[in-house]
């Protein structure tokens, strides 16, 4: 009989953390996990599906528009957000009970309780004012939305967390950030007709993207209605009766409803006891874990948005999935972070894999570029003026494709496959030997056959 309570005990049941109790608990391991908010963690309750519900309720404002140019008629369109949040945490409670009977399922034990560890195997459960003991105690905390405290009013704006269960939609919102979540939810309430600013710091949206490709979805943002505002930070927020009145470095005082800090995310160690057990942080305060998260204590893992290595939901489900198969499952797992697909679910939609541009400049002596930017099909009949945006990078040497990025309808999805090819280590002539799907927008893909520019390393 082991001398712990557990062989494993998890503290957050967000994406990793689930999947890592789960295939823990498959290999025979007895396993605990503690959530002190919702099982499903923030990808599921609040964040990635939420989100990706909102871009949807979002788009039919230019769908009933589009309508008109393929003959339909119809009443006048409004979006009653009440019926829309009902109907959208009614799906996420669903979602959030398959998560916990899949754990239950899976004979893990959940308690509904924050965890702090005590020791390098003792884990305390608050709410039941006990300590148990595990060999291995597993964090998978992920990260919470990051204010600047300092701000004057600051306490006024909601975050990530908070904006989809805003009681009221905002007639007019101010977006702080350039990031992921700044772009997206700027997307989302100006197609659901609220009035909305973006105020970033920087000169442009989604810095660490292709160049080009930011530019033309700010171009395009700016087409649907999304005012932009850069250079400039907000300096002071104030509450006026129902109003909020906002002031920026730039001297601008802007009003709105509501606030949307997205100003990025930070590891949630806070209460963990990690620096009081010798768990190793970074200067960002996320935990440092080698190859298989492991941390500085032998017995701790870590794995997802606390350790800040690619914080993306399928990124922590396969470190999950891969320390429980190396820990439980004695299959020595590492994770590839090499060549991630991700997209952002901006309007129109951002898919990208590889190495941007400028990326591959500063690595490459020759870089080809293939790039297209056309009318999608759909938009010939509806008159709206939206493009869609294609480019392949390559290697000029090795014919290799280094990275492709795509802006259009269904980005999202073409990210996914293209990663399999440039994972695969595709060259454009394996792009270039593929045959068009016609009629469509990624035949675009396959189908450009000079480069648009050939980038040569000047000779040292
Ligand atoms: P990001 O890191 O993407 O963006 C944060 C933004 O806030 C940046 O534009 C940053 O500017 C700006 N910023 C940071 N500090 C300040 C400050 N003090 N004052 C003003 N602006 C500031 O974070 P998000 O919050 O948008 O998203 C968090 C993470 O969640 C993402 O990195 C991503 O990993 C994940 N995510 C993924 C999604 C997806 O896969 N579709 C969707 C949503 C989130 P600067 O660029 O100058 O640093």
């Amino acid at each position: 009989m082991s001398q712990y309570d557990y062989d494993l005990f998890v503290i957050g049941a967000g994406s990793g953390g689930v999947r890592a109790a789960r295939i823990a608990a498959q290999h025979g391991a007895k396993v605990a996990i503690a959530e002190e908010h919702r099982v499903g963690g923030t990808c599921v309750i609040r964040g990635c599906v939420p989100k990706k519900l909102m871009v949807y309720a979002s788009q039919f404002s230019e769908h009933f528009e589009d309508a008109a140019g393929y003959g339909w008629t119809s009443g006048e369109a409004t979006f009653d957000w009440p019926t829309f949040i009902g109907h959208k945490d009614r799906e996420i409670d669903r979602l959030n009970a398959i998560y916990i009977r899949n754990l239950t399922n899976s004979g893990v034990e959940l308690f509904m309780s924050s965890a702090a560890i005590e020791g390098p195997h003792q884990v305390r459960i608050a709410m039941e004012e006990r300590t148990v003991t595990a060999r291995v105690i597993l964090v998978a905390t992920g990260g919470r939305p990051w204010l600047d405290t300092t701000l004057p009013g600051i306490e006024h704006v909601v975050t990530s967390n908070e904006v989809f269960y805003l009681k009221r939609q905002p007639k007019r919102l101010l977006v702080a950030g350039g990031g992921y979540i700044a772009v997206e939810f700027a997307g989302i309430f100006n197609g659901l007709g609220t009035e909305t600013t973006l105020i970033y710091r920087g000169s442009e949206i989604l810095r660490g993207f292709d160049d080009e490709l930011r530019g033309n979805l700010r171009a395009e943002m700016e087409k649907k209605g999304v005012d932009f505002r850069f250079d400039t930070i907000f300096t002071n927020i104030e509450k006026r009766g129902e109003e909020l009145l906002a002031t920026t470095r730039s001297g601008e005082t802007l009003a709105a409803d509501a606030i949307l800090f997205a100003t990025g995310r930070r590891p949630a160690t806070e209460g963990l006891g990690l620096d009081a057990v010798g768990v190793t942080l970074n200067e960002r305060g996320a935990v440092c874990v080698d190859h298989e998260s492991r941390t500085s204590v032998p017995s701790i893992y870590a794995i997802g948005d606390v350790t800040d290595r690619i914080n993306l939901t399928p990124v922590a489900i396969r470190e999950g999935h891969a320390f429980a198969d190396t820990v439980f499952g004695d299959t020595p797992r590492k994770v590839d972070h090499t060549l991630v697909p991700t997209a952002v679910f901006s309007q129109p939609e951002l898919g990208t894999v590889g190495l941007t541009e400028e990326e591959a400049l500063e690595v490459y002596d020759a870089v080809d570029v293939y790039a297209t930017s056309f009318r999608p099909m759909l938009h010939t009949l509806t008159g709206r003026d939206e493009r869609t945006f294609m480019k392949v990078i390559v290697d000029g040497e090795t014919d290799r494709v280094l990275g492709v990025h795509v802006m259009g309808h269904g980005a999202g999805e073409l990210a996914q496959v293209l990663g399999i090819a440039v994972k695969m280590g595709a060259t454009k002539a394996d792009f270039d030997a593929t045959v068009a799907v016609h009629p469509t927008a990624a035949e675009e893909l396959v189908t450009m056959r000079s480069p648009t520019r050939q980038l040569r390393r000047e000779a040292a």
